[in-house]
């Protein structure tokens, strides 16, 4: 059950504004009660407290990206090869060439086409073992933070992007300081991520795929993380509600919850198998039942998700802005 209640001694970490709600009696894919506040600001709802550096890093362990090269069961690991692809070609269209810096890179998928393409890449991976693999993947190295790469960058990006990072980071409004001094004038900035104000996150409430806490962080009103960019220095290119990639999985999950499957069974099938271990936990006939209504109650997800992109209220959302040619900045640069 989740309580509510005035939170006074927290403070936003996006806006920095300290008036909040808190929102108690959360668990989700791992182990833990979570509580969250509510911003009244800016909307952006955020773990409170933060859990420190030693306690998420058990959260990142090798079943997060995989143990091996691979993160998903076979089919699925190649259609989200098919979905870095996708990414690259987002960044193609902003900007045909320069240098580009994707926060969060995971194991380089993206980057490692772009670099294919003729771009300047670099990339930052907090995860040592994902990181890693990019190095392998883009043969460089890669940084572990943005501090570290800022106090190293010796030019600026002609885009940075955040593909699902900056939900993970304790700061966002540092991180987008930083980025903001990294990002050339009218350069491009990216950020995907969960849109807490949607229609899918009101339905699944504590059930929520893109909750993933403790992982997630912060959780962003998408429309007002795009004002807040808006007022410092930046200008809206695109806000698209529509992720195959993401949407869709979680339209899948709620469904099954619906129907008495919860504790987001296709997304635990996805990471299970072939890693060795056994994520689901259902009954073997629980299993085969599931197993055989996966495939229509995935077109009716497919459709579902796409009705509510439609309608501007996606589970996850892309916002794509643009540096101000001479304009100030994010308050505390
Ligand atoms: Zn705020």
């Amino acid at each position: 059950m989740i309580l509510t209640g005035s939170e006074p001694d927290v403070e936003c970490p996006l806006c920095k504004g300290r008036e909040t709600i808190a929102k108690r009696g959360y668990q989700h894919i791992m182990p833990g009660d979570w509580s969250l506040a509510e911003c009244l600001r800016c909307g952006a709802s955020f773990i409170a407290p933060m859990p420190d550096a030693g306690t998420l890093a058990k959260y990142y362990d090798d079943d997060y990206y995989g143990p091996g090269e691979s993160k998903f069961i076979g089919p699925v690991e190649r259609i989200s090869w098919l979905f870095r692809f996708l990414r690259a070609r987002v960044v193609k269209r902003l900007q045909p060439r320069g240098r580009i810096l994707d926060v969060g890179c995971g194991r380089g998928v993206m980057l490692k086409v772009l670099k294919h393409w003729g771009y300047c890449v670099d990339g930052i991976e907090l995860d040592n073992a994902a990181a890693l693999r990019a190095e392998k993947n883009i043969g460089q190295p890669v940084y572990r933070s943005l501090e570290q790469l800022a106090a190293n960058a010796a030019q600026r990006y002609e885009v940075i992007s955040f593909w699902h990072s900056l939900e993970h980071l304790p700061d966002p409004h540092r991180a987008l300081q930083i980025t903001h001094q990294l990002l050339s004038p009218g350069g491009f900035l990216i950020i995907a991520a969960p849109n807490m104000a949607s229609r899918p996150a009101s339905l699944s409430g504590k059930n929520w795929l893109h909750l993933d806490l403790p992982r997630h962080l912060t959780h962003f009103d998408m429309l007002s993380l795009a004002r807040f960019l808006e007022k410092e220095d930046y200008r809206i290119i695109r806000h698209s509600h529509f992720s195959q990639e993401y949407n869709p999985i979680d339209a899948l999950c709620f469904i099954f919850e619906l129907l008495g499957c919860g504790d987001l069974y296709p997304y635990r099938i996805m990471t299970s198998s072939h890693h060795g271990k056994d994520n689901v936990g259902f009954s073997a006939g629980k299993r085969l039942l599931s197993l055989v209504l996966l495939p229509p109650l995935t077109m009716f997800a497919i459709i579902g998700a796409n009705v509510s992109s439609m309608a501007g209220s996606g589970s996850t959302s892309t916002l794509i802005v643009q540096k101000e040619r001479g304009r100030g900045g994010i308050p505390g640069e």
